[in-house]
């Protein structure tokens, strides 16, 4: 950073400090009057904050808010940190758990939703509250752990059901634990002899990567096959202290995804969403998912119209590298899964023939094999099962008897 200096003295803090994790923790904005030393705030820009605070949490990192851009009140890095009194609008559509993952919790902390993976939710505390937060109602409550009663609830919940083979390790966000309580839950993990992979969903390397450690890469790679999934919104978030922490994962062999949220006014222009996915490349992050926004209270002034996320990926497939495209997706309201959408590539089908088109709208004509050829029968869940059998009709009640049984 060529502006270290300043930025040390501002903070009053020295290099070894500001690299200190949990030093930028216990430094972080939470109040008005400390972030008005860092952003340019009009008198009622500060009533509208403070009003926002009443409701939800600020907690903005020294390094992250070192990225804002004080004068300019659209930074995509404000957007992201700095509370805005629309906040406390409520909007059509808008849900205190759109994705129903109290509902589907057979466990406090533990999201079940899929056949094979679960989804544990371990902290309620962040590095930085992100305003268009979809866990609002969770993260920064009561900044804790999930407690170690709990947390061997969910151990047992997953030994004893072995169709569970990856698990999801979230929150908040649980690289603000302490490596000892990380290590916990991966030793317990592995313990398991059905749990194959073991992810961490984590926003620190874009908020706070002076988290990623050596000491705690080390720590991780013991528990190997671990995967890193991360949040980098906007092609500003990649920066040399962002870079260098990936790379530090990396080092250590653990492959990193990207999950960003389309932004209105963020992120929601072709060319910015292209420079991002670009940029994440060469830090050897995969673009992984691409999030229509949830409908979580209070965040309507950031969702854009799905027609705009669609032109979006129109834009990057075909017209970069296939590595830099993510698949876009609407997570369902009322915990129907992630739901891939994007452009449609298949014109129309016959006996045998299927039309397509390609990125640039050319037409082209695919020859099939014959309808038996290449059929398999693995599934007989779903849409994936009636095209297995002999019925003309889902069965849809069946299908949830098997739901229940499973
Ligand atoms: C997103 C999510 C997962 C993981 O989904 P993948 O598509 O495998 O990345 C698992 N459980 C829940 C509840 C989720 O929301
Ligand atoms: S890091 Fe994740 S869980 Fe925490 S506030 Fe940001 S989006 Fe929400």
């Amino acid at each position: 950073m060529d502006n270290l200096k300043e930025l040390l003295e501002k903070w009053y803090a020295t290099e070894e400090q500001w690299n200190d994790w949990r030093w930028q923790i216990s430094n972080r904005i939470t109040n008005v009057d400390k972030l008005s030393q860092f952003v340019h705030l009009t008198p009622k820009e500060k009533d509208g904050i403070a009003a926002c605070l009443k409701k939800f949490r600020m907690a903005i990192t020294p390094y992250y808010a070192s990225l804002i851009k004080s004068e300019d009140r659209q930074c995509p890095i404000r957007m992201q940190a700095v509370p805005n009194p629309k906040e406390l609008v409520c909007t059509r559509g808008d849900m205190r758990d759109p994705l129903h993952e109290d509902v589907d919790s057979p466990v406090p902390g533990l999201t079940h939703r899929y056949p094979d993976r679960v989804l544990l939710l371990v902290t309620d505390c962040c590095s930085m509250y992100c305003r268009h937060c979809t866990r609002r109602r969770i993260a920064g409550q009561n900044d804790r752990s999930l407690p170690k009663a709990q947390l061997d609830r969910a151990f047992s919940y997953i030994r004893s059901n072995p169709t569970i083979r990856d698990v999801v390790i979230s929150g908040g966000d649980p690289f603000t634990l302490a490596d000892e309580q990380l290590e916990y839950i991966l030793k317990k993990l592995r313990a398991i002899k059905h749990v194959e992979v073991i992810r961490f969903g984590t926003r620190t390397p874009v908020v706070l990567p002076q988290r990623i450690t050596p000491e705690l890469c080390n720590m991780l790679e013991k528990y190997h096959p671990v995967w890193i999934n991360t949040h980098f919104n906007h092609p500003r978030e990649i920066t040399p202290a962002s870079s260098a922490a990936v790379a530090r994962l990396a080092k250590a062999g653990i492959p990193v995804n990207n999950q960003s949220v389309l932004l209105k006014g963020i992120n929601d222009r072709a060319h910015i969403m292209k420079k991002l996915v670009q940029g994440l490349l060469k830090i050897r992050i995969r673009p992984y998912y691409l999030y229509q926004c949830d409908l979580s209270e209070g965040i309507g002034h950031f969702r854009t119209s799905v027609s705009t996320g669609i032109e979006i990926m129109e834009n990057l497939r075909g017209h970069t590298s296939g590595l830099a495209v993510p698949t876009y997706v609407i997570d369902a309201p009322g915990g129907g899964g992630k739901i891939p959408i994007g452009p449609n590539y298949l014109l129309s089908q016959g006996q045998g023939k299927t039309v397509l088109r390609n990125f640039e709208g050319k037409v082209y004509l695919y020859t099939e094999p014959d309808a038996e050829e290449g059929k398999n029968t693995t599934s007989n869940l779903g849409i994936a099962g009636l095209m297995q059998s002999n019925d003309v009709i889902l069965n849809t009640e069946e299908k949830m008897i098997i739901a229940k049984g499973s």
